[in-house]
């Protein structure tokens, strides 16, 4: 009778076959939890919070390590090996990173992984995975902690300054991103997947059936590819999968080798196996193509522009019939971002916004503020802030400490940004009101540009620049509720907006109105910012698969869950009761 029970176990059982059920279960020798085929892993608690910034004023410790660091790496060409299990490698294709501030100095030479050695890459991580894949949760979770403390302490500083001479970041750019947010990367996934373990399934009687959820990394290999302007984004990219048991491929950005070649180093100290990760400078469509010929692709972890990401999609797409698992597609892509500014506002607060949101970082985050609708009656005072706030901000080498803004990333990002401020120049509907000069002999440096349109479908309103130039529309107050509309649909990107206003009821209507516009809302606050934990990150549209690197659920995402029912008692019948 009870095998008829625990068959119906799905579906509401029969009181009398439930009191049937557990008379007969009570005569059955009970097997303890422990004696389980699939354990419950023995996960030591721990808890996190996020990194604390550190301040750099003159004279403090922190500043003076920095300083070292700074001198360390800018006086040397440190050499970047393509590693592939234990086994450096270097091929003829000899690439060199530059200081985009001072592109005569090279501070690193690397080497392009050929097709042979991204395919030796993809045969080491296959081979590898399951060992990797067998080592308890718990046991990397302890790793990656390790690995956060040595980038929070010991390897802080050669994490900013490389950051700092290779990207071109500010002190507290580069503090934010290679400090802060990498460290809260390592450290919050490793508590979310902790925590993500404890939901198990019911096993409503758990003396006749136990059931478990497995936390496995997927079959054959992920392949990580990172931007350059986020150190941080590299090391989630290709680590958060490696913790949950993924086999990982990573492609770091030519022009953020070296910061992320220091991530790889630590976490080869803290204890990840050389098979686990593999790291792989290479060019981007032959890593591209050599990855998705590849039947053993699981997926790809991609963060970056979005011709790039389509390219890869479309190549899966093509190549679907030959996967042995339907890869898994994450994408962060580019934005468009916009600061849609009430007649209400606090004129201060959103020009100050604005200005951080749009120049730092030299507008290469792709959060970064890139559209202002700023009414009438308010813009003359926000210009004047903008205007007078600019003056007083330093466009140079990061290094030294007074400047705010760095250069362009590469000759490349140079050539597209000052081909936007050549059409602000030459455009009748567009006017420079500040900035607008390029200049390229020494470094990257393009100043800080705010463009003011009549139109507010130019193209310098819908297409992403990724680089220091705000383009402002100005409207007449009664149109606020049209400027809803421009902002959500004028451009093809949903990644971050923000808007600004004391008025309440207009505040609540903008933000249901603009609901599907941006993956990261903001109101009263700048567009970018966001940090791990407390806004997860990504956005829809051609903004990306909207995964949210730094939430709960993301490092889940890098596992196949198997469910497994273990039954413990025998099935003595075929036949249903009421069958006679
Ligand atoms: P990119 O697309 O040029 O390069 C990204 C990575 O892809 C690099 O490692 C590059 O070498 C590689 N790549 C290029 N072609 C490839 C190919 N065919 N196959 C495989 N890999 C290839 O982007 P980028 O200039 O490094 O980064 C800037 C872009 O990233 C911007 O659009 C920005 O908005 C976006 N971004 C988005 C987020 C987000 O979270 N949404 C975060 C950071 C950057």
């Amino acid at each position: 009778m009870y095998q008829l029970a625990i068959s119906c176990a799905r579906g509401r059982m029969l009181s009398p076959l439930r009191n049937t059920l557990i008379s007969t279960l009570r005569r059955l020798p009970v097997r303890s939890a422990s004696t389980t085929i699939i354990q419950d892993e023995r996960i030591n608690d721990f808890t996190v919070e996020n990194e604390p910034l550190l301040g750099y004023l003159p004279g403090s410790p922190e500043r003076e390590e920095l300083q070292k660091a700074i001198s360390k790496y800018e006086g040397t060409q440190t050499d970047v090996p393509i590693m592939i299990g234990d086994q450096e490698h270097r091929t003829d294709l000899v690439r060199h990173q530059v200081m985009p501030h001072c592109h005569s100095h090279s501070i690193a030479q690397f080497y392009y992984a050929t097709p042979e050695l991204v395919q030796k890459a993809i045969d080491v991580a296959v081979a590898a995975r399951p060992a990797w894949e067998r080592v308890p949760l718990s046991q990397k979770f302890d790793i990656w902690l390790k690995a956060a403390d040595l980038m929070a302490g010991k390897y802080r500083q050669a994490l900013n300054a490389t950051t700092m001479l290779g990207q071109s970041k500010t002190v507290i750019q580069a503090e934010i991103d290679s400090a802060a947010e990498l460290v809260d990367f390592l450290r919050f996934n490793a508590l979310y997947a902790k925590e993500g373990m404890k939901w198990q399934p019911r096993s409503p009687e758990p003396a006749a059936t136990v059931n478990k959820l497995r936390l496995r990394g997927m079959e054959g290999f992920v392949a990580a590819v990172s931007p350059f302007n986020f150190t941080a984004i590299g090391g989630n990219l290709a680590y958060t999968p490696a913790m949950m048991g993924n086999a990982v491929l990573w492609k770091p950005s030519d022009t953020a080798v070296l910061s992320n070649y220091v991530i790889y180093q630590i976490m080869r100290e803290a204890g990840v196996p050389g098979e686990a990760v593999s790291f792989l400078p290479a060019d981007g469509p032959v890593f591209g193509d050599a990855i998705t010929a590849s039947p053993h692709l699981a997926a790809i972890n991609f963060t970056g522009s979005v011709p790039t990401f389509q390219r890869l999609w479309g190549q899966v797409g093509n190549n679907l019939a030959k996967y042995r698992s339907f890869p898994k597609l994450v994408g962060e892509c580019g934005g468009k971002n916009y600061h849609l500014i009430h007649p209400s506002a606090d004129p201060e607060s959103a020009a100050n916004g604005t200005v951080r949101s749009a120049f730092e970082y030299c507008g290469q985050k792709c959060s970064a503020c890139s559209r202002a609708y700023v009414p009438e009656s308010l813009w003359p005072e926000i210009k004047e802030r903008m205007v007078t706030t600019l003056k007083t901000l330093k466009t140079g080498d990061p290094r030294q400490f007074d400047s705010f803004m760095g250069a362009v990333i590469d000759a490349t990002a140079f050539k597209r940004i000052s081909g936007y401020v050549q059409h602000a120049k030459t455009s009748p509907n567009l006017t420079i009101l500040a900035g607008g000069k390029c200049d390229d002999s020494v470094g990257y440096f393009v100043e800080p540009t705010v463009v003011v349109t009549t139109d507010p479908h130019d193209r310098i309103m819908r297409e992403e620049i990724f680089g220091p130039v705000l383009s402002v529309y100005v409207y007449p107050d009664a149109a606020v509720d049209d400027m809803i509309g421009l902002a959500n649909d004028s451009t093809p990107y949903a990644l971050t907006g923000a808007i600004f206003a004391s008025d309440r009821a207009w505040l609540a209507k903008a933000a249901d109105a603009l609901k599907d516009s941006a993956g990261n809302f903001y109101i009263n606050d700048k567009s970018t910012g966001s940090v791990v934990a407390q806004q997860p990150f990504g956005g829809a549209r051609m903004s990306g698969t909207n995964d949210k690197a730094g939430g709960v659920h993301y490092a889940l995402k890098w596992t196949s869950p198997q469910a497994v029912k273990e039954t413990m008692v025998p099935l003595k019948d075929v036949k249903y009761p009421y069958m006679g």
